[in-house]
This record gives structure tokens, sequence and C-alpha cells, in this order.
């Protein structure tokens, strides 16, 4: 079965196939740096990590773009209430941002870039926008006139025909049921940040970063441009205004779009309040694999309800697939090899690649895994697995863990919550084996004391050592 996603322009699930060469020239867009990201958010964001494993694994290339919004309404108001310059401003917040989601292993795009790096290209792309036709000023503003664009409304699917022109819109968000002009450019205001153009003086609207930054970098047609829902309207079907209006071609062949993380039945927002942040969860003592489990393992078209059981249950599904992993690479084995294993184990592989083909069903994915493990933990109780089947375990957990990326604990000094508060009393992989090596040491030369002492000291940080044959184990509880 090929590769299908399902998108959001045609409402169908279709194959998925770069327009160019083995290249997929991707555009998601990023966050908005004024505050810490939550894990609403975030869910968005992993979903898009696993949609790049995924094309990879797939054997494709990536050109991945996203953009940084590091100048709106809010960071405005904000850094003005504190008294600093945007930059100032949203530094902190990108800094935070970036240590979340390498917390939470989400790959680097190719190219993440802060709006105000773009200003020029947005200036141009509104002078091409204007010499075409498609724009006007009032009161220093310019405006997209949505009428001059017949095929406006194509991507909500709403109809926007009798829409009167020339009723605007100034803010960047706003519902269907307020669809308007909306702006381009805003004019200088008191107190506010502003740039020079042609137009005059004044700020990029928010929908106008996105079409000059994906075209800038990845030409005039992307392969997939991506986001949570929330985002089709107004912010894409503006962006496809926007860049069709310039270019008279396909802006994205396939728009793809996350549902939401919830909580209570409600949308996880920072306005309602009703959100967490990562360092949030980590202060609690969760661990970063398994709020990503959590975020990945139900398909990305469905909504996501977040509980504390939930991330629970994560972090317990992890810790068995982590003893199936040591079981399976350190138990005493028969010789040998069982060629039903390996059958067995190749089916689970292709069970696996089914289920992300199709329009990244992980949870599809995952029972595949689920129910391996289990056969593969019977064929270790009755001795059927042999030591050459080592192999072939050890290839479907790399299948799994090269998509969802939980199996290697985190290290947790490197956490930023950890950073932030200093907190001393968690010790580092460094650490642990240093102390294992000086017990094997004490042990050598007989300091039973010593050697007792150490493993005590680990127990009370939360390190369970195991002394097997083939030497020491050890795990975070
Ligand atoms: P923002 O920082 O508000 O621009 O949002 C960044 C990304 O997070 C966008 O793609 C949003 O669609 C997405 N997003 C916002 N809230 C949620 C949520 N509760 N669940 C999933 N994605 C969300
Ligand atoms: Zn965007």
């Amino acid at each position: 079965m090929a590769l299908r996603f399902y998108n959001t322009l045609t409402q169908e699930l279709e194959v998925f196939q770069p327009l160019q060469d083995n290249v997929v020239r991707m555009y998601t867009c990023g966050p908005t740096v004024y505050n810490f990201v939550h894990i609403g958010n975030f869910r968005t964001f992993t979903f898009q990590d696993i949609l790049r494993r995924w094309l990879r694994y797939r054997g494709y290339t990536l050109d991945h773009v996203m953009n940084v919004t590091d100048v709106d309404d809010k960071i405005i108001a904000n850094a003005a209430r504190q008294g600093k310059s945007i930059e100032q401003y949203t530094a902190a917040y990108t800094k935070a941002f970036f240590e979340d989601a390498s917390a939470l292993r989400l790959q680097q795009p190719e190219n993440i870039t802060p709006a105000t790096k773009h200003i020029p290209e947005m200036v141009n792309a509104i002078e091409r926008l204007s010499d075409k036709g498609f724009t006007y000023t009032n009161d220093g503003s310019t405006y997209f006139r949505i009428t001059s664009f017949p095929d406006y409304g194509k991507l909500s699917h709403n109809d926007f025909g009798g829409i009167r022109s020339g009723a605007r819109v100034d803010l960047d968000e706003y519902d269907k049921a307020d669809a308007r002009d909306f702006v381009l450019w805003k004019a200088r205001k008191n107190g506010e940040p502003y740039w020079e153009a042609p137009f005059g003086e004044g700020r990029p609207g928010w929908h106008i970063e996105c079409s000059a930054m994906a075209m800038s970098y990845l030409g005039e047609t992307l392969d997939i441009h991506a986001g949570g829902v929330d985002l089709i309207f107004p912010h894409h079907e503006n962006e496809i205004a926007q860049s069709e209006a310039i270019t008279g071609k396909p802006f994205a062949r396939f728009w793809l779009h996350s549902e939401h993380l919830q909580i209570e039945s409600q949308k996880m927002s920072k306005s309602l309040g009703n959100f967490y942040t990562l360092r949030d969860l980590l202060e609690m003592g969760y661990q970063p694999e398994a709020i990503r489990y959590l975020l990945a393992s139900v398909p990305y078209r469905r909504k996501l309800n977040f509980t504390f059981e939930g991330l629970k249950a994560a972090a317990k599904t992890i810790e068995r697939l982590r003893d199936f992993e040591l079981r399976v690479t350190s138990t005493k084995l028969p010789a040998g090899k069982n060629e039903a294993i390996t059958e067995r184990s190749a089916d689970a592989i292709r069970a696996f690649e089914a289920g992300l083909d199709d329009d990244l069903n992980t949870a599809e994915g995952l029972a595949a895994i689920f129910d391996y493990v289990r056969a593969m933990n019977t064929a270790l109780d009755e001795g059927t697995f042999q030591e050459e089947n080592r192999w072939d375990a050890a290839r479907v957990l790399e299948v799994f863990d090269s998509i969802f990326d939980v199996l290697k604990p985190t290290d947790p000094a490197k956490l930023p919550v950890v950073q932030a508060s200093g907190n001393a009393d968690v010790l580092s992989d460094a650490e642990i084996e240093n102390y294992i090596e000086e017990r094997t040491q004490a042990k050598k030369s007989r300091n039973f004391p010593r050697a007792d002492e150490i493993r005590g000291l680990l127990v009370e940080k939360g390190i369970v050592l195991e002394d097997t044959k083939e030497g020491v184990r050890w795990k975070r509880k």
C-alpha cells in the first residue's frame, strides 16, 4: 500500500508523492513566542515530527521550513507591559521553545527562522500583490481584498460569496463569521515597532510572513503545508489567497491539519488558561518520553483528551517496552534460530508500516508492536525464542523507535526544568556509570561496605541496580 495522507484541501485520502525528485518541500507554522509553548501546541509539533520521521523512513529527503512568529499583537502588548523590546521579550521564549522541543526529541526542521528576519520578503510580496490589484490601503494600512480572489474559502470549504467588499479586519485572529478583507501591513502606531516600506512605515500582519517565507525558501508550490486545525481559517486560507494571487499557481499540494489536545473536552489554550507547559509536567516528575508517547499515540486527526491517567499509562507502556528490550538483549537463550519468529518479526514490521502509511495511523502501528511484544514474551517464556532471534526483535524495536523515539531514557540532568532550577538531586547518566564503576572496583577489592553504600545511595536517587552474568544493569525507577 502506498503512503496516503488526508488532504484538507480536497477532503480526501490521497497517495503522496513529492512533485520533484525525492525531496519533500514542507512548511509548518511554528510557535508564537509570547509565552512558554504549552503541550497542546506540542501535540501539533509532535505530529509534525512523526510526519518528518515517516517521510524519511520512506526514503524521502526533507526540506522543511518552520517559522517562529516573533512579532504580533500579543508580543507587542506583553513586551510593552514589561518595558522590553520585542527582541528581548521573544529571545527567552524562543530559547525555551528549542529546549522543550529538544526534550521532546523533535527533529529540527532544515530551516527554522524568525519572522522579523524576513521583513524585506514580506514587503516584496505585498508590493507584488498591490501591483496585481489585490490590495487597497486605508489609514496607512494595506489590506487584501478577498473578493478579488474567487477561490477564497477553498481550504476551509466556506462560501464567502456574499461578503461585502471593503469591510476590514485588523486583528490577526478571527472567526469564519468575521471573514473580512485582512490586513497585510499595519500602519505604524506610537510606541510600536515598525519597519520602512514603500507603502508606509508599519509592521506586517501575521498571515503574510508564512507566504513570504515559505515561497522564498521552498519555491512557489510546496508539497506539504501543515499546522493545527485552528489554523485552517483564517490563517491558511489567507496564506493561500496571498500566495496564489502572486504566483497564479497552487501554493501547497497537501494540507495536513492536526486535531486539538483537549482538557475536559475543551481545546487546551492559553486564552482559556487550561494548559500545562512541558515544564509544568517535568516539574511534577513526568518523563518527556511519556509526554511524547502520549501525544504521538493517538492518530493526529483525532481529538486527544489530556489526563494524568493517560500520561501514567504512557509511562507504563514505555517501561514494558524497555523491559522487553532488556529481556531480549540480555537473557541467556538457547542457541540457533527459530524461523517462525523471524517471519513473525517481519510481519510486525509490515503491519507497523501499513499503519503509518495509512495517514500516519500511529494507533495501528502501536497495536502491531504490542501484539508482537506479547507473542515474543510468550516465546521467551516457552523457550522457543532463540539466540539468533535477538536480531529480529532488535530490528522491530529499531523500526518502532526510529519513529516513536521513547526507548532510550532521558538523562535528567539535561532537562530544561532541571537546568532552570539547578536541581542537583538528579544524577546524570555519566554520574551513575561512575558510581557503578566505583562499586565494581570496591567489590573487586573486597570493600563490600563501600559497594553496599553506593548501591544504597543510588537506590535513594531512584536508580535500581541488577547484577547479572553480563555485568551490572541499571534503570531509573
Ligand atoms: P501558536 O503558537 O498559537 O501559533 O500555535 C502553534 C501551533 O499549535 C499551531 O499549529 C496551532 O494550531 C497549534 N495548537 C494550538 N493549540 C493547540 C491544541 N490545543 N492542540 C493541538 N494543537 C494546538
Ligand atoms: Zn503560518
